[in-house]
């Protein structure tokens, strides 16, 4: 067969494939693989090697074998339970090959007696006898055997015969690819093809050769495919041209002047980084990230105060009611009062909401803040000239750039998270916006001490909570979420509440995972107020509401959180000018591992630093806000491990950006891999 074929047979459907009937593609579908392209990630875990052929005499027993034998006589018993046989030859001696469960006819068809057929297997000796017992890889063609079989980690309900044969097929059959890299790509990879590089990928010699040319390839394409999309998607947006923003900088200054603290360098920084580009012709479309409690709030609202005096509405969009409000409260303080402004909030009337969005509509609000609620078709603006987003790593880059897109011409957005995580990732997840960080805290605060705990010392901690209540001072109390079993999870929790609601009568609340969001709301609220003294939860809180009173958290089973987790955790205290503390406790003594972790959390309270070395010690997999990107985890990239393939494609994408290269030679490249389906837009 000679069919030529092109990229696209790889994205076929499975039932193009020889062998592949419904049966089959169905449950392959069940395991996320759709297309022919999908099962090239299926590598093998290990082999066979069959290829080698013994004689008879020379057999290894307990061991797999191969050797090419003439069936000589048939033993079929009539008695249940007894298995048949064949009696087989060489010329060197005897084997009994022995089938349970199968039927005679079949038997006899594939050991005829008197030909020469080629069997592997694992050989027995059983009464003075060599013995193979149901060998799956029987043929009168000595070449199908005698092969190095792969196994994989199967699918159920598909042998691993078969899926050798489906396997070999496709790559019997891969198409021609023109190859879409640059020649100074190709070089540094030694000019390997991606046709080559895939075969030798199956080649299950080559199992964990990492660093070989073939593999760095192929990380590569993935790692450069998932750029340049982002690349297209950002260019799209910045080809958008906008109505410039005017404004008067004295006045964002007035506003500086009157706040109770200066703006860290990196906080001026970021804001004028952002002020550019609202008076670009541009759009906007950039991602501020920073730690938890550096100070992002406020450079968002001189942003929003910015575009408010160039004549346009903001609106800001906070993943809670609490923190909608928190903003709606500082952005009520600042501003001066010829700036109006807005809350919308689920507990709002239904006339109180139709006000707001008639006014909305007439211009006669300059400053809206609300949930995702405000993103709703009904509520429209007149002139919105600036979409604000806190917290929002859970938009995966398909969300953004609908976002972007519903938002208008005219609509600049600015995106907030503070999850600070690797470079490696940021690029990889956000390498469709600009970038915009604040590393530098403020200085008034002060560092939090960390310290770690046996659990059977809790008597110490409590001793030291006591104090701080004493002193005025609130707790956080983390239960994690052990995930294995959400009702003992549960338990837990309730129980740590009882037992310190017997020490602290009437100072305890908790937070779990049935609390519905308006019993949550209340409870932060109380909490907030001062009401009570200790907050005891397995769910997250979320990471920007100020506490500014709560200076002491405890954390129980702390290993069971990420580093970058842990430091957001933390980052829940010490908003104030006290001095704070966060506990972590632990069920047993640490593990060397353990110990290295905790100890860069103690040294360290940047977020950006942590995050790099949790990924040194556990991978990328666990990072938080990784898992949620939208991304789904690379098959080959590691972006631990091959840090310097991304930052060679990234390299590679200012290169095709600054020479504005034509990208269609990426077309093929791009419709194979792209993760985020957002291609269509593009090419
Ligand atoms: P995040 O970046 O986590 O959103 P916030 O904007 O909520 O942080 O700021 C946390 C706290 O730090 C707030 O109480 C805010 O008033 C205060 N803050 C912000 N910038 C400064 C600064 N330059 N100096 C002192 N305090 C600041
Ligand atoms: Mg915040």
């Amino acid at each position: 067969m000679n069919i030529k074929r092109n990229y696209e047979y790889l994205l076929s459907d499975l039932n193009s494939i020889k062998g592949v009937g419904v049966k089959t593609a169905n449950l392959l579908k069940k395991k996320k693989v759709n297309t022919i392209f999908d099962l090239l990630w299926k590598l093998p875990k290990s082999y066979t090697d069959r290829s080698i052929s013994s004689k008879i005499k020379d057999l290894k027993i307990e061991e797999i074998q191969t050797i090419t034998i003439i069936p000589q006589k048939y033993s079929f018993p009539r008695i249940r339970n007894l298995p048949n046989r064949v009696l087989c030859k060489d010329e060197t001696g005897e084997i009994d090959c022995v089938f349970f469960n199968s039927f005679e006819g079949y038997i006899k068809k594939i050991l005829p007696i008197g030909k020469e057929i080629t069997i592997s297997g694992k050989v027995k000796y059983f009464r003075n006898k060599y013995q193979l017992t149901n060998p799956k890889y029987i043929s009168e063609d000595s070449s199908i055997v005698k092969q190095k079989h792969n196994s994989y980690s199967l699918t159920e309900g598909i042998s691993e015969k078969v899926y050798n044969k489906i396997i070999l097929q496709i790559i019997e059959n891969l198409p021609k690819v023109d190859e879409w890299h640059s020649k100074d790509i190709m070089k540094r990879f030694d000019n390997i093809s991606w046709n080559d590089s895939i075969k030798k990928l199956h080649n299950p010699e080559n199992i964990g050769k990492f660093k070989e040319n073939f593999y760095q390839r192929l990380a590569f394409d993935e790692i450069f495919s998932t750029f340049l999309v982002n690349s297209e998607i950002r260019k799209k947006i910045k080809k958008i041209k906008k109505t410039k923003k005017k404004f008067d900088i004295k006045k964002q200054k007035e506003i500086i002047s009157k706040l109770d603290f200066f703006l860290t360098n990196d906080q001026n920084k970021t804001l004028d980084e952002i002020n550019k580009d609202l008076c670009s012709e541009k759009k906007m479309f950039r991602l501020l990230q920073g730690d938890v409690g550096s100070g992002k709030t406020i450079v968002s609202l001189l942003s929003a105060f910015n575009t408010i005096n160039s004549g346009f509405q903001v609106a800001v969009m906070a993943p809670t009611e609490i923190l909608a409000r928190q903003h709606y409260i500082l952005a009520e303080k600042i501003f001066p009062q010829n700036i109006n402004i807005e809350l919308i909030s689920g507990k709002s009337s239904y006339g109180e909401k139709k006000v707001i969005l008639d006014r909305l509509l007439k211009n006669k609000i300059n400053l809206i803040f609300g949930t995702h609620a405000l993103f709703q078709k009904k509520v429209e603006f007149k002139k919105l000239g600036l979409i604000i987003i806190d917290e929002q790593h859970k938009f995966g880059v398909n969300q953004r750039k609908k976002l972007s897109d519903k938002a208008g011409k005219d609509c600049d957005v600015l995106l907030m998270t503070a999850t600070p995580i690797p470079r490696t990732l940021t690029m990889t997840i956000y390498g469709d916006m600009d970038l915009s960080i604040i590393r530098e805290k403020p200085k008034v605060r002060k560092p939090i001490k960390t310290y770690s705990k046996l659990e059977n010392k809790i008597e110490d901690v409590i001793k030291f909570i006591k104090k701080e209540i004493q002193l005025g001072n609130q707790i956080f109390w983390v239960c994690p979420l052990i995930e294995e079993s959400k009702k003992i999870d549960h338990t837990s929790a309730v129980k740590k509440s009882k037992y310190l609601e017997k020490l602290f009568p009437k100072q305890v609340f908790l937070l779990h995972g049935k609390t519905t969001s308006e019993e949550k709301e209340i409870i932060l609220n109380k909490f907030l107020k001062n009401e009570f003294k200790i907050l005891v939860s397995t769910t997250i809180i979320e990471v920007g509401i100020d506490f500014p009173n709560a200076n002491v958290i405890v954390i129980e089973n702390a290993n069971k959180f990420g580093l970058s987790q842990l430091h957001q955790l933390r980052g829940r205290v010490g908003r104030g000018n006290k001095d704070s503390s966060c506990i972590l406790m632990f069920k047993s003594n640490l593990s060397e591992n353990a110990k290295k972790r905790i100890k860069i959390l103690k040294d360290s309270n940047d977020g950006f630093v942590i995050s790099e070395e949790d990924m040194n010690l556990r991978g990328f997999g666990d990072i938080l806000g990784f898992k949620q990107s939208g991304i789904k985890n690379f098959k080959l990239a590691d972006p631990l491990l091959n840090q310097d393939l991304f930052l060679l494609a990234e390299k590679e994408i200012r290169r095709i950006e600054k020479t504005k290269e034509d990208i269609s030679r990426y077309k093929p490249l791009i419709k194979l891999y792209d993760k985020a389906d957002i291609i269509n837009d593009i090419v």
